[in-house]
């Protein structure tokens, strides 16, 4: 999945919708587009194939139009081509898209659509949404209800932005899977997949969840369900400084980022630590006997974050003496898990919204796991759906290979280990050591104050 960006304010909105794709630009992508709706019942639409520096040297930056969105694209259907690049667009040139994500019924929706006239030009599975909008609506429905019943009709996973070239005073938004973040602006709004592209504008963000439908305008959000009923949801303040965000100094993020792993990793144990010896509990809703009570671990996440719970095995296994297994987040639901009573399951995930560990946690729960989440964005969805939270401080990771996120992420699993102690299967003796480990050399001078 890739980039989603968009704005609706009083500044140009090319420049801050290319700005917001370049700081996306870490997730890779095949190519890029805008789509801007200067209000005259046309869009603009500028797309390339390949790095964004091709879709930046087509734009008219001078360009006051102030709506628009914007994408960078990982092809799942159709070639890397510049026509396959979103924005996409009903034939009448009325509704445009973007979609990060896959809609498994396009093929159906497609063949349905063709017989009623309707002509494709690209081999994207997304073209059939702006199609189906448009579709609907000369069926007689107005544009926020097409947008509605069109999210009812897709099956698969979404997230997604969508514009109306006669209606440019809102852009309407949906998502089911792929993450969709609000940012909220003075007199503007800003609609991104991550945080980081929002850092620059504002901190009070909205994350939309799965099945909410949202309309930005530039002075109101609102929110909806599937059904129509209109919800509310808290917004978050971003503790992430936007200069850190900025590459500074450095040569590149991932170069910045490791020598940020000092910093990150103290932020991280701040206040966390044991300071004479006897450990503190950590920040967990479980009491004593609840801890006491977890019989074996289950670790569930993906990529680098699997890589920590392979060592945080290790952790626990050794310091905790709890018996821990890791599994692929991907993997994990389907295969029918056995999910012993006494296990807990604890997801690893940077963003808060890695889909395939938030739906391993997800089934964890659902055969009866208590759930905990290590991630680094506080009011992700991992930290809205577990029922416990360790959060590593981090702040925004953009460098591909992995670094101080990681390591935040070691830092909390070790912590974890050493300071639950009441998770600790063999007995203290009177020295503190724990009989368990006495085949295991000391270094001097460490004996009695830490756990090992
Ligand atoms: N499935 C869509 C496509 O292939 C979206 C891919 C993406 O998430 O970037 O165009």
């Amino acid at each position: 999945m890739c980039g989603i960006v968009g704005y609706i304010g009083h500044q140009g909105a090319s420049s801050i919708l290319v700005d917001g794709l370049r700081s996306l630009e870490y997730r890779g992508y095949d190519s890029a587009g805008i789509a801007l709706a200067p209000g005259d019942g046309s869009f603009r639409i500028t797309r390339a194939s390949g790095k964004l520096v091709n879709l930046q040297s087509r734009l008219d930056f001078s360009d006051p139009t102030s709506v628009g969105i914007g994408h960078t694209r990982w092809a799942t259907h159709g070639r890397p081509t510049e026509e396959n690049a979103h924005p996409h667009r009903s034939a009448d040139g009325k509704v445009v898209a973007v979609h990060n994500g896959i809609f498994e019924n396009y093929l159906e929706l497609r063949a349905e659509l063709a017989l009623t006239g309707h002509t494709f030009v690209t081999e994207t599975d997304t073209e059939c949404f702006p199609v189906l909008v448009s579709h609907l609506m000369n069926e007689g429905r107005d544009f926020a209800t097409a947008f509605r019943e069109a999210l009812g009709r897709v099956r698969g996973i979404y997230a997604l932005a969508c514009l109306h070239a006669d209606d440019p005073s809102r852009i309407l938004v949906g998502r089911s899977g792929p993450p969709l973040i609000i940012g909220i602006g003075e007199g503007e709004n800003f609609l991104a997949s991550d945080v980081v592209p929002l850092l620059k504008h504002t901190r009070r963000v909205i994350y939309l969840e799965d099945g909410d439908l949202a309309e930005l305008r530039t002075d109101s959000v609102r929110i909806f369900r599937l059904d129509g009923s209109e919800v509310t949801r808290e917004v978050h303040t971003i503790p992430f400084d936007p200069v850190s965000a900025e590459k500074g100094r450095f040569k590149h993020f991932m170069q910045k980022e490791i020598f940020e792993q000092p910093l990150a990793i103290s932020n991280t144990l701040l206040n966390r630590l044991p300071i004479s010896g006897e450990p503190l509990p950590l920040e967990l809703p479980y009491s004593d006997e609840e801890l006491r009570g977890f019989k074996r671990i289950v670790i569930l996440a993906c990529g680098t974050s699997r890589h920590a719970g392979l060592v945080g095995q290790f952790y626990i296994e050794h310091i905790a003496r709890l018996s821990t297994e890791v599994d692929y987040g991907s993997e994990y639901r389907y295969r029918e898990p056995v999910v012993e009573p006494g296990t807990l399951a604890i997801g690893i995930t940077q963003s808060g919204e890695t889909a395939d560990t938030l739906a391993a946690l997800k089934e964890a729960a659902s055969r009866g796991a208590r759930t905990l989440a290590i991630c680094n964005v506080q009011g992700s969805t991992a930290t809205r759906t577990a029922e416990a939270v360790l959060l590593t401080h981090a702040g925004p990771e953009i460098g591909v290979a992995s670094t101080k996120a990681f390591t935040t992420q070691l830092a909390v699993l070790l912590l974890l280990a050493i300071t639950c102690p009441s998770w600790h299967s063999c007995p203290r003796t009177s020295t503190g050591r724990r009989p368990c480990r006495t085949s295991r050399r000391r270094r001097p001078g460490r004996a009695g104050s830490w756990p090992w």
